[in-house]
């Protein structure tokens, strides 16, 4: 049977030549790279997990920005910063900025987690579930620098608001990071895993 390939640049659905299977196969009118699966799919998806995970610690611990007036420094961290804006009564925003830098990092990281391990370990079960749970993960990662528009705000809002300075801080970063690494987990996981039978040869 021949192999058919879609291009996943230009669409366009070619056969594989015979031959060396070891060659790089590419789209015949676009010249990108064809492939069963995305190459090393698990390894990179767990790999970039892993590293979001270490890098959440960070983020979460270590101040987002620190705020100054006339009189003192004061250094917040996420959950800090949740807990003033729910003090002083913005409870909306604290609610964006809680779902927005907290919730959907984690259940994003715990997702993809689950995806991964059942392609390994639970191949057949629920794979149409399995399948919606990862388009809704991409779906999100569309939103995802939100987080990082929410801190940008903040410090927007606080920067006109009075006499105040703010100034950014290394959490920022390591949050920034952990917004990409998770994004970058997404695109690695190759959804056509779902659907390979346990019994089918690793291509
Ligand atoms: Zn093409």
């Amino acid at each position: 049977m021949t192999a058919l390939y879609g291009c996943e640049c230009c669409g366009l659905v070619s056969a594989a030549p015979a031959g060396d299977a070891q060659v790089q196969l590419r789209c015949p009118r676009c010249a990108h790279p064809l492939h069963d699966e995305k190459p090393h799919s698990l390894q990179k998806t767990w790999a970039y997990l892993a590293a979001s995970v270490l890098l959440y610690i960070p983020a979460n611990a270590l101040p987002v920005m620190t705020t100054s007036n006339l009189f003192r420094d004061t250094s917040h961290t996420i959950a800090s910063g949740i807990a003033e804006l729910w003090a002083s009564d913005s409870w909306g925003l604290a609610i964006i900025v809680f779902v927005a830098s907290i919730a959907v990092p984690l259940l994003k990281i715990g997702t993809l987690a689950l995806l991964a391990w059942s392609v390994q370990y639970a191949p057949g079960w629920r794979r149409f579930e399995r399948a919606r749970l990862y388009r809704i993960v991409e779906g999100v990662g569309h939103w995802s620098m939100l987080d990082v528009y929410v801190v940008v705000l903040l410090a927007g809002i606080v920067q006109f608001g009075r006499l105040a300075n703010v100034h950014p801080e290394p959490g920022l970063l390591a949050f920034a990071a952990v917004v990409v690494l998770t994004m970058l987990a997404a695109r690695s996981f190759d959804p056509r895993l779902i659907w390979r039978e346990p019994d089918e040869p690793t291509p």
